[in-house]
């Protein structure tokens, strides 16, 4: 049996603004493409997930009223499984409106959504124009080796919440341009072992490989380095967002 990568959507069809769904492709591909196996499945609402059905969990973006929908059965139907995958070292990946979602809750003037509470982060929907435009994020995360290595996140935000980390949490990234997680703070995103918020769309993976091959090693508990791959196209998508951040 080949070493295969288990990755399960959450909310495939409601959460996936900005094709973040792209990020699942780019990750069946960079598996693919390596001889590895890709199993893909889908956890959708009054669904609850098991901890040992994926090594990998995603959930994108989404407009307030579907992450309405959402939020109640995370935090109610797939809580303690989710909480059950993070804590035996499966990925999590959460793109803006799902990065909300991984917290404790999400404000939205007198109505509070919770938040699945895996980190200590809460969002608040203030008044104030939304936060939209090219990002880029400067992000510390450990290679293979455990070394750390240092690298640049590149993609696009537009999000109306405002993210505060709580004294628990560890920002993904600080902002090198762009607003992150409040327009304020100087942060982005949010890391907790192989958890990982962010609110870069682009979708995000194909614009940043690294994260993806990151993501994929940490999910199957790797200890080498995945085998190299052509990035040639990739490394030019790479350097667009850049450009696009003016970075
Ligand atoms: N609806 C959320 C907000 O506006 C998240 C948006 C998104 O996922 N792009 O803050």
């Amino acid at each position: 049996m080949p070493e295969r990568l288990r990755v399960c959507a959450l909310y495939p069809e409601l959460m996936n603004i900005y094709a973040d769904r792209g990020n699942l492709l780019l990750l069946r591909r960079r598996c693919e493409w390596r001889g590895l196996g890709f199993e893909l499945s889908a956890s959708g609402l009054g669904e609850p997930i098991d901890a040992q059905q994926a090594d990998l969990f995603y959930i994108g973006g989404g407009q307030d009223r579907d992450q309405r929908l959402c939020a109640l059965d995370l935090a109610q139907v797939k809580r303690d499984g989710l909480h059950a995958a993070a804590e035996r070292g499966a990925a999590v990946l959460a793109v803006c409106g799902g990065y909300q979602l991984l917290g404790h809750s999400y404000q939205l003037g007198e109505e509070t959504l919770p938040g699945a509470g895996l980190v200590d982060l809460r969002t608040v929907r203030a008044e104030g124009p939304r936060l939209i435009g090219n990002v880029a994020i400067e992000v510390e995360l450990e290679d293979a080796t455990g070394a750390p290595a240092r690298r640049v996140l590149a993609g696009f935000e537009n999000h109306g919440g405002r993210t505060q980390l709580g004294p628990g949490a560890q920002p993904l990234g600080r902002v090198l341009r762009g607003h992150g997680n409040d327009g304020a703070s100087g942060f982005e995103g949010v890391r907790r072992g192989n958890v990982i918020g962010t609110y870069l769309h682009g979708p995000l993976l194909p614009k940043n490989v690294w994260l993806a091959d990151w993501l994929i090693a940490r999910a199957l508990g790797r200890q080498q380095p995945l085998p190299a791959l052509d990035d040639t196209l990739e490394a030019a998508a790479h350097a667009e967002a850049r450009r696009a951040a003016g970075i």
